[in-house]
């Protein structure tokens, strides 16, 4: 390790409601000398870091997001320079953030870093919906799955396995494939019946939690005009929301798109929309 170099600190931001960010990450964005901040960071959590140069490596930056590689040469780059770097990334930056790519490419530079771990959307999610990922009544198993489709992973989902040996499925970047997913779910010989929500914006005053079954639900998310970012909760849990939903019937309103989701019910008669939230 050179003593002269700077540190990297992968930090977790999050899954969007600015007080989920942990006093650790905090402390990191207000000592840092530059921040590189993904899409789905709340940009709220900026302001922590009033001192450092920001630079946005998410999509918006570019049309398909900087390229993976250019982001961890800029990390090895900026820390060679002796400069305090957080990489601050959505919810965990180990759950399906790359950051473990990262990680790896700063120790291949002999760099210093540290993981600071945050709350990623597949717990927060159902958590803001009102459904325990595990509950001792009926859920003892959760698996947390991709649901993107890239011909560059390694590791293909076994939906097969997954359709009945896990009793809460929680689906990442599910929404574009929801449909082929619920299918292959269906082909494995899981229940039709069996509950399904969609939790698309958790943790942000716009949340919206649509529930249905492995056979209704891509229906009803469509219907509904469900667009990214969503998580997928598939298990008994998520018959719990329908009474534990609390954040949805807070009374504020703020950034909250009524009139959007007005035309949406109207457009969609029939659409399960569990809980919104009341002005
Ligand atoms: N590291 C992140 C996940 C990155 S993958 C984490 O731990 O949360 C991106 C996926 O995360 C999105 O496609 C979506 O499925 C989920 N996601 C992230 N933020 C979300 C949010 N606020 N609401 C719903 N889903 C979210």
């Amino acid at each position: 390790m050179k003593k002269t170099s700077g540190k990297v600190f992968l930090v977790g931001a999050g899954p969007g409601d600015p007080d989920l960010l942990t006093l650790k990450g905090k402390r990191c964005l207000e000592e840092a000398d530059v921040v590189f901040y993904d899409q789905l960071v709340n940009p709220q959590l900026l302001n922590h870091a009033r001192g450092a140069e920001l630079i946005n490596v998410g999509k918006r930056a570019a049309k398909r997001g900087v390229d993976q590689r250019t982001i961890e040469a800029l990390l090895v780059h900026y820390a060679r320079q002796g400069k305090r770097v957080v990489r601050l990334k959505g919810g965990d930056p180990f759950v399906f953030g790359r950051g473990g790519e990262e990680a790896e490419a700063l120790r291949r530079a002999g760099l210093l870093y540290e993981i600071v771990p945050g709350i990623s959307s597949a717990i927060a999610a159902p958590a803001y919906a009102g459904m325990p990922v595990t509950h001792r009544a009926c859920a003892s198993s959760v698996a947390i799955v991709s649901g993107y489709r890239s011909s560059e992973a390694k590791s293909k989902v076994d939906w097969g396995a997954l359709a009945n040996g896990v009793d809460t499925l929680i689906i990442l970047m599910g929404v574009k494939n929801l449909a082929h997913i619920m299918n292959c779910l269906l082909e494995a010989k899981c229940e039709p019946e069996r509950p399904a929500a969609i939790v698309a914006s958790a943790t942000y005053p716009s949340q919206r939690t649509v529930t249905g079954t492995v056979g209704t639900i891509a229906r009803l998310a469509a219907r509904c005009l469900i667009h990214p970012p969503a998580v997928i909760v598939v298990g008994e849990v998520v018959r719990l929301g329908g009474q534990l939903n609390w954040y949805e019937r807070l009374p504020f309103s703020q950034e909250f798109d009524h009139v959007a989701l007005e035309k949406a019910s109207v457009r969609s008669p029939g659409c399960e929309i569990v809980s919104e939230r009341r002005i």
